[in-house]
């Protein structure tokens, strides 16, 4: 468990370093929406790219300006100060108009930072709609990939390759969501830091070595003892979030646990296994535009709040925390929609707007959520048994 955290903390981590030393290609991606088992199936090491460590905003704000999300503008100032030099490759995608700035940001940037650029520097377009055409562009959208990187890296991708990388990432999410089912239930044995760490981790690391931590960690959780003082279950759900503070926030010097998520480095991107008797890349495509569940994709508001509705109720979650990163449009807006109609069904909901980066409005932030955990002592719709 402490490998995990230590991954998720920092962006040159040992299992990196580990990989680098053996000179083996890395590709950074900016989005859930990469299907990650392609890389691996080349031999390439997929990691997420994260915005943790940045100590300062001058060069993301001077390429992005200062009115938009500050995740994708703390990724150009990392990229600028170096620290994503180790990288052969970078995967822009379209997640919202802001990551798909980082694009032409990046390369803007280029030419004012020397080596910024990795030899391979692709932009993977993701539609907005899962149906019809879009399904069918996005299986296009794959094989480009596919075809670009077998010419730049010099490596075939077969349907057999590309089956066993599915088997070996399934083989995680399953472990995953197992570990899940034991922080969902009524008596929790694993924290939702933890977890979350959990999550993250596994965006980072060699798929193998994180297979091989997690059956560790799932054999030493299952002699655990259920945790103690978990009275107020919260489900926290928004922006993207790829730091465990922000979840340590909620669960310390408190009587709450986040016993679920709905974050795009969280479970529910990496618990859900890819069909593995289906065309790869057709399942692929499936699995990471028709499955999606991030507010990005258009028309499936009520499978959304469907979605979160189900989990709070599996969780037996008593509140829920929705945040967004200034200037998220896609959170902002359907944060305030979820707050609208979970209200009115008795769930409890409380609207965090923040900064991404270092947590500099830590105070605030800790303070609303006492806040609220209190209206939770005073009548909840889910009491936990605890
Ligand atoms: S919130 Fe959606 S668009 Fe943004 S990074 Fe996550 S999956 Fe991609």
């Amino acid at each position: 468990m402490q490998l995990f955290h230590d991954v998720a903390n920092q962006i040159k981590c040992q299992p990196l370093i580990d990989w680098k030393a053996l000179n083996r290609p890395v590709v950074g991606y900016t989005c859930s929406q990469v299907p990650a088992e392609i890389f691996h199936a080349a031999g390439i090491l997929p990691i997420r790219m994260r915005g943790i460590e940045t100590d300062g905003m001058d060069i993301g704000d001077a390429y992005y300006g200062p009115f938009i999300c500050s995740f994708p503008k703390c990724l150009l100032q990392l990229v600028g100060k170096g620290a994503y030099k180790f990288i052969d490759g970078a995967v822009i995608t379209p997640g919202c108009d802001a990551m798909r700035r980082l694009d032409e940001c990046w390369r803007k940037a280029g030419e004012d930072y020397d080596g910024i650029i990795p030899g391979f520097f692709y932009y993977f377009d993701v539609p907005h709609k899962a149906e019809g055409h879009g399904m069918e562009w996005f299986v296009e959208e794959i094989e480009y990939l596919i075809a670009e990187i077998e010419d730049y890296f010099k490596v075939t991708i077969t349907d057999e390759n590309l089956r066993a990388a599915i088997l070996e990432y399934n083989k995680g999410r399953r472990l995953l969501s197992e570990i899940e089912s034991m922080r969902t239930s009524e008596t929790p044995v694993v924290s939702g830091s933890d977890m979350f760490a959990a999550t993250i981790a596994g965006t980072v690391m060699p798929r193998a070595q994180y297979n091989e931590e997690l059956t560790q960690w799932m054999a030493s959780l299952s002699q655990s003892p259920p945790m103690e003082n978990v009275r107020k279950r919260i489900m926290l759900i928004g922006s993207i979030t790829d730091d465990p503070d922000l979840i340590r926030l909620i669960e310390t010097d408190t009587d709450a646990m986040v016993v679920a998520e709905n974050l795009c480095f969280g479970v529910r991107s990496e618990g859900r296994p890819v069909d593995e008797d289906a065309d790869p890349i057709s399942a692929l495509a499936e699995h990471y535009l028709g499955e999606s569940t991030c507010p990005r994709m258009y028309g499936r508001y009520k499978q959304r709040l469907a979605v979160l509705k189900e989990k709070i109720e599996q969780s037996h979650v008593d509140g829920v925390i929705m945040q967004n990163i200034r200037f998220c449009d896609l959170h902002g807006a359907e944060n305030a929609l979820f707050e609208k109609d979970l209200e009115a069904e008795g769930i409890p909901c409380l609207r965090l707007e923040r900064e991404y980066g270092p947590m500099i409005d830590k105070g605030r932030l800790k303070l609303r959520i006492n806040a609220f955990l209190e209206r939770l002592g005073r009548g909840r719709k889910y009491a936990s048994s605890n």
